[in-house]
């Protein structure tokens, strides 16, 4: 049997860093003999992650989830919380972990994101925030959602789980905002194994982050808020130090396949991509097209299951929308209505193949595959 005709081509792969490499990190580890609580590679990694991402202040976490609850936490954000419900379940469960309402808001069709233009309708006296996500790493529209909440006082977290290293003009786009986080799961262009961070903009609140990643210890005998245990590891956080070395590689990688993309589907009738800004410095996490049925000839459904046939393994980011899944579909927001243009892209999008790692021949097979 051909293997190569039978490799199966998902839609990422993990950026592993050289094992060779990795060993005399453990070894260094085994010889400090101290494997967690802000050791040594988990400051190093904090210094180089500000370095690397252009912030001031941030705080590395276990995983990508509990940054999102712990900014809700340390914002003491209750009540209302207007979202996006085109996203991983995670953004949305992070403000259910903290008794808050979520108020799912439709998104831009040129973005993914939330739209600016309809956030103010679904404000009411009960909201305190906004959780935008800068979706596949397109960045949000931070200065118009930054006007509405300084008009109505209320604080913005971004989930910017997709958008490490994303910039703007050259800034970071992780800057925006009273909170920003990001996840190193394995699955992401950075990875830690599993992991997260949480960037915030002054001495105090990373301060405060710290103690509530850390059970709110203040000293060994003060606690002084109720936190919880997210530290990221010794093993986790040298591990992340050595792939912050490999990231660049994997992201050019990354943004080769993306122009090939690009130039091999943009004749194609009836799918859609996003236009690229000439100001934004991309990571290159993600490439959504969208299917239009009627124009394409096929539904998205079809071709993503003729694509599984091929061993094409794209994935449907992000369908369903998560304000239709059975713990949110009850809310009133929850509304399809509510929802037209997150609902409709939710239908139409695949996510093909995306990593440093796919070969020509996997890049003109899904292309083939489309065309
Ligand atoms: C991956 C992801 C998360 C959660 O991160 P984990 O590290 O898996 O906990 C949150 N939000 C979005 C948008 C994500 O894609």
């Amino acid at each position: 049997m051909d293997i190569e005709k039978n490799k199966q081509i998902t839609v990422t792969s993990p950026l592993l860093p050289p094992l060779e490499e990795f060993i005399p990190y453990l070894q260094d580890i085994w010889d400090r003999k101290w494997i967690t609580n802000n050791g040594h590679y988990h400051q190093e990694l904090e210094k180089e992650l500000c370095r690397y991402l252009g912030v001031n202040y941030i705080s590395v976490f276990t995983n990508g989830t509990l940054p999102l609850i712990t900014a809700l936490q340390a914002l003491r954000i209750t009540g209302e919380v207007i979202t996006t419900p085109y996203s991983f379940v995670a953004t949305t469960h992070a403000l259910w972990w903290n008794g808050i309402k979520p108020v799912f808001v439709d998104i831009d069709p040129t973005t993914g994101n939330l739209d600016p233009n309809k956030i103010e309708a679904a404000i009411t006296p009960k909201t305190t925030a906004i959780m935008p996500v800068h979706v596949y790493g397109n960045p949000c529209d931070v200065d118009a959602i930054q006007a509405i909440a300084d008009k109505y006082g209320l604080k913005i977290i971004y989930d910017a789980a997709h958008a490490f290293g994303v910039k703007v003009n050259g800034k970071s786009i992780l800057k925006a905002g009273d909170i920003s986080t990001l996840s190193f799961h394995a699955t992401k262009t950075y990875n830690t194994v599993e992991g997260g961070a949480l960037i915030s903009h002054d001495e105090k609140t990373k301060q405060r982050i710290d103690q509530l990643k850390n059970f709110g210890f203040v000293s060994e005998t003060e606690v002084v808020a109720p936190g919880i245990n997210s530290k990221m590891d010794e093993i986790r956080a040298a591990y992340g130090l050595l792939n912050l070395k490999h990231v660049d590689d994997a992201i050019n990688a990354r943004h080769k396949v993306a122009i090939r993309y690009r130039e091999a589907l943009s004749d194609v009738k009836g799918i859609r991509m996003f236009e690229e800004r000439t100001d934004v410095t991309y990571n290159y996490s993600y490439f959504p097209i969208f299917v239009n049925a009627r124009e394409y000839g096929m539904t998205r459904d079809e071709l993503y299951f003729k694509m599984r046939e091929q061993n094409v393994l794209g994935r449907r980011y992000f369908y369903p929308l998560i304000s239709d899944f059975t713990t949110y579909k009850g809310l009133p927001s929850s509304a399809p209505s509510n929802l037209p243009v997150a609902t409709r892209m939710a239908n139409e999008v695949i996510c093909l193949p995306m990593h440093h790692a796919l070969t020509n021949d996997d890049i003109e097979k899904v292309i083939r595959c489309i065309r």
